[in-house]
Parts: structure tokens; C-alpha cells; sequence
């Protein structure tokens, strides 16, 4: 009789260390809807502190392609002036091997970003992902190159092959200019910009590229996210801003 209890209950010790290591350990059981929506619908739960107090950037870069350390500095600073985050901003990197998939279409970066990515929304914490590729978009052409996509509200892709070539093949040019320029522009379309998710004050969305900002030189202008016209725009190795009105549509949705 008393070994048969204790046979009952080596079982049932068995079952419940069975199921709080599947909680833990079972992709399937974290919740990834926040982090699957249309890019600019976080864009107010990015800039405010009304949902969430902090964000967690998880970066994961194809060896080879990591960011510099002035590129994550440049990168949080960037964050920090442009949002109301109380609890912090932090940044994880981490090295992965090739997909072998370049160049790309957004699908397969889609489906990089379902086998890498381990940071989702979790409490007053929003998570963002950010794949730097070890490869190009396979639309570029020889006049115009992409830099890098928002493809969700809380995911982006960096071209960093594309980036490494144009910085390798500019003068005066450091690759972490480069990069924080595509990094802050393609945050500056999670943060809704230009009347994607966060309203427009003023018309200054740019008749011809959707999203993007009419003021020349303004971090959200078109030339940002494409190669050969960015070159002839960084003048002097500086990161472009936002302009006053896009920065005025970040106040009216929470940010600053
Ligand atoms: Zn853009
Ligand atoms: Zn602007």
C-alpha cells in the first residue's frame, strides 16, 4: 500500500515537472500576437509610456554583420530623445549562422525572424526584433539599393551586406553612420511616420514614397533607405534628424 502511493506520487511529481518545463521550454506557449500586426500599429506603445514602460531590442546579426559598438550606442541614444520609456531601453545581441537564402524577399526574412527570434512582448515591456542580413534585398538594382524594411510593428530587416559595401565604397563615410542612419529611419516607420500609425499634423508625406517625409534632409525622406541616393545626402559623416514636423507628429501621439 505505501509503495503504491509512492508510485502515485513519483507519477504525478513526474507530470508536474513535465508541465512547468513545457511552460518554459515550448515555443508554442508564448503569446506572439502583440508582435505580429501590420507595421505602425505599435506606434504608440513604442513612443508613450501609456502600455509600456520600457522596450527590449533584440538584435540578431549573420556572423560577420554584427552592428558596431557606436551603432548601439548611436541606436539607444536615438530611442531614449525620441520616446518616454521610464524603465529603460536595452539592446541583446547575438550571432547566428547564414540562412543561405540571399538575396531575399520579405517572406524569407518573415521566416528568419519565426526561427530566431526569442523576445516578445511581455508585461509593460515591448519587444522589437532586428535581423541584420548577410545579404541584399533581391529587388535592388544597380540605381537603387534597399537598405533595410520594416516588415511588422515590431520588426525590422538591415541589408548589412549591402551597408558593408556602400560604407567599404564611400569616402569619409564610417559604416556606423550608415547603419544608424537605416536603423533610425526604419524606426521612425515603426514609430508610425509618416501618417502610418501615427496621424499627421501637418501634409508632409511624400506625394511620390508613402511614409516618408516631403522636407529634404529629414531622417524620414525616401533617399534614407535606399543606397545610391543616400551616398550624395550624408554630408560630413553625420546621421540625419527628424524635422520639426515629424517630430511634431511623435508629440501629438505620445512621444516626444
Ligand atoms: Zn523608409
Ligand atoms: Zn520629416
Amino acid at each position: 500500500m505505501k509503495n503504491k502511493n509512492s508510485l502515485l506520487f513519483f507519477v504525478l511529481l513526474l507530470i508536474f515537472i513535465g508541465c512547468s518545463k513545457d511552460d518554459v521550454n515550448d515555443p508554442a506557449v508564448i503569446d506572439k500576437s502583440a508582435n505580429l500586426k501590420a507595421l505602425g500599429f505599435s506606434a504608440n506603445e513604442l513612443v508613450s509610456d501609456e502600455k509600456f514602460t520600457s522596450i527590449k531590442i533584440e538584435i540578431v546579426y549573420v556572423t560577420g554583420f554584427e552592428p558596431t559598438q557606436t551603432t548601439l550606442d548611436n541606436l539607444k541614444t536615438f530611442l531614449e530623445s525620441r520616446t518616454f520609456k521610464p524603465d529603460g531601453i536595452s539592446i541583446t545581441t547575438r550571432a547566428v549562422p547564414s540562412s543561405n537564402k540571399a538575396p531575399f524577399d520579405i517572406n524569407e526574412i518573415a521566416q528568419i525572424e519565426v526561427d530566431e527570434r526569442t523576445a516578445y512582448n511581455v508585461g509593460d515591456e515591448i519587444a522589437v526584433f532586428i535581423y541584420f542580413a548577410d545579404g541584399s534585398n533581391e529587388k535592388d538594382t544597380n540605381t537603387k539599393t534597399v537598405l533595410g524594411t520594416s516588415f511588422r510593428n515590431t520588426s525590422m530587416v538591415i541589408y548589412g551586406k549591402t551597408i558593408q559595401f556602400l560604407a567599404n565604397h564611400t569616402n569619409n563615410v564610417e559604416r556606423s553612420t550608415v547603419e544608424s542612419t537605416v536603423l533610425n529611419h526604419e524606426f521612425g516607420h515603426l514609430f508610425g511616420l509618416v501618417d502610418m500609425g501615427t496621424t499627421m499634423q501637418t501634409n508632409h508625406e511624400d506625394s511620390e514614397s508613402k511614409g516618408h517625409c516631403s522636407v529634404t534632409n529629414c531622417l524620414m525622406a525616401a533617399s534614407f533607405q535606399f543606397g545610391g541616393s543616400m551616398m550624395n545626402v550624408i554630408d560630413n559623416n553625420t546621421i540625419p534628424v527628424l524635422d520639426d514636423l515629424c517630430i511634431g507628429d511623435l508629440l501629438a501621439n505620445g512621444g516626444r
